[in-house]
């Protein structure tokens, strides 16, 4: 099942904060990670449409219900949304519905009903694969039940979005990339990578606070969601996204206590993972701490550079490789270096 459309894709995010979540996860604070205290069904139509007079046409939409576990709202509830969605679906104006949920709220009744209506992709909140990490971070689920969910969805013929989260209480980037490599075997077609953030009121605040439980530095954040990027990139998994979005108002430091907060996370770690590949390139070879020219592939210069050409001044730093010239090649997919020439 595809599910990273070929044309240019945008999500209308639909978020239902909480809603029928039996569970505490420590981490959780779903009125702050959606940025709205409650949930209004009659403004849904409207925030749809606002939406669709942003986008352009010939993106490909989807209506994505996510932020709670849809699977377990209200189902009367459940099915107006699924109907709404799949009314903007039969008038052409979208594509299709996605929606997120947890692993023991997908079941054979759930899929079938899924299966009435548009939806394409469902999107686990998995978080770990690893009975420790979900016991310590009060997840209600085991890592079992998670596999089962992954193949009763991608069975029913659904596009399978894996969610999991760095630096959970116990986990270590052993049991994150284990459960990167778990969630590609189990046929997922993308995830998301959420390094976890400490937010006020959480269980999870308190726990930093008595000391049981050091939050993620950005330099932590950013090396291990990398580790996890790597395998995804190895398995040919798309990444849709690296750390909560900026609309979920995470830079106030009232609500983000600690962790993973860096407004350009996402920038960070694929500059991380452009600098290990150009590293691994120069390897010992004899151009290492010469000055050198790059020829990058030309799509994806700035990568390769990185933020504020971040990739070339650490190059320099640790291994005294300077980089005098950047040129882009278009039919390149992989960097060379020669060695400087002054013309
Ligand atoms: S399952 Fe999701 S919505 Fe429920 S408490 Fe955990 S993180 Fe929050």
């Amino acid at each position: 099942m595809r599910c990273v459309p070929v044309r240019p894709h945008r999500n209308i995010a639909v978020f239902i904060p909480h809603m029928g979540c039996p569970h505490r996860c420590v981490f959780c604070d779903q009125h702050s990670i959606s940025g709205s205290g409650g949930f209004d069904e009659s403004r849904v139509p409207e925030q749809i449409e606002t939406a669709l007079q942003t986008i352009p046409t010939g993106t490909d939409v989807e209506i994505a219900y996510f932020g709670g576990s849809f699977t377990g709202i209200d189902r009367g509830l459940m099915l107006r949304l699924l109907e709404l969605a799949a009314g903007y679906v039969r008038a052409g104006r979208v594509s299709g519905i996605r929606l997120s949920t947890r692993p023991d709220l997908i079941d054979s009744e759930v899929l079938g009903i899924l299966r009435q209506y548009p939806v394409r992709a469902v999107e686990l909140g998995l978080q770990s694969m690893d009975d420790r990490v979900l016991e310590a971070s009060r997840r209600g689920h085991t890592a079992a039940q998670g596999e089962d969910a992954c193949r009763a969805v991608t069975g029913a013929g659904f596009a399978l979005v894996g969610q999991m989260m760095i630096g959970l209480p116990c986990s270590t980037p052993e049991s994150e990339r284990r459960t990167a490599e778990r969630i590609c075997r189990l046929g997922a077609c993308a995830a998301r990578i959420y390094p976890t953030v400490v937010f006020r009121g959480t269980p999870l605040a308190g726990m930093m606070r008595s000391g049981v439980y050091r939050p993620l530095t950005t330099g932590e954040a950013v090396w291990r969601s990398a580790d996890v990027l790597e395998i995804l990139k190895a398995h040919g998994v798309a990444c849709l996204r690296i750390g909560l979005c900026a609309s979920e108002s995470l830079t106030s430091p009232e609500e983000a206590l600690a962790g993973a907060n860096h407004p350009a996370l996402g920038e960070l770690v694929w500059g991380e993972l452009y600098y290990r590949r150009l590293r691994a390139m120069l390897g010992e070879d004899e151009l290492l701490g010469q000055k050198i020219e790059l020829i990058l592939p030309a799509r994806e210069i700035s990568k390769w550079v990185g933020q504020r050409r971040r990739n070339l001044d650490r190059l320099r730093l640790e291994s005294g490789t300077e980089v005098r010239r950047v040129a882009g090649d278009w039919n390149a997919s992989e960097p060379r270096a020669i060695p400087w020439k002054a013309y």
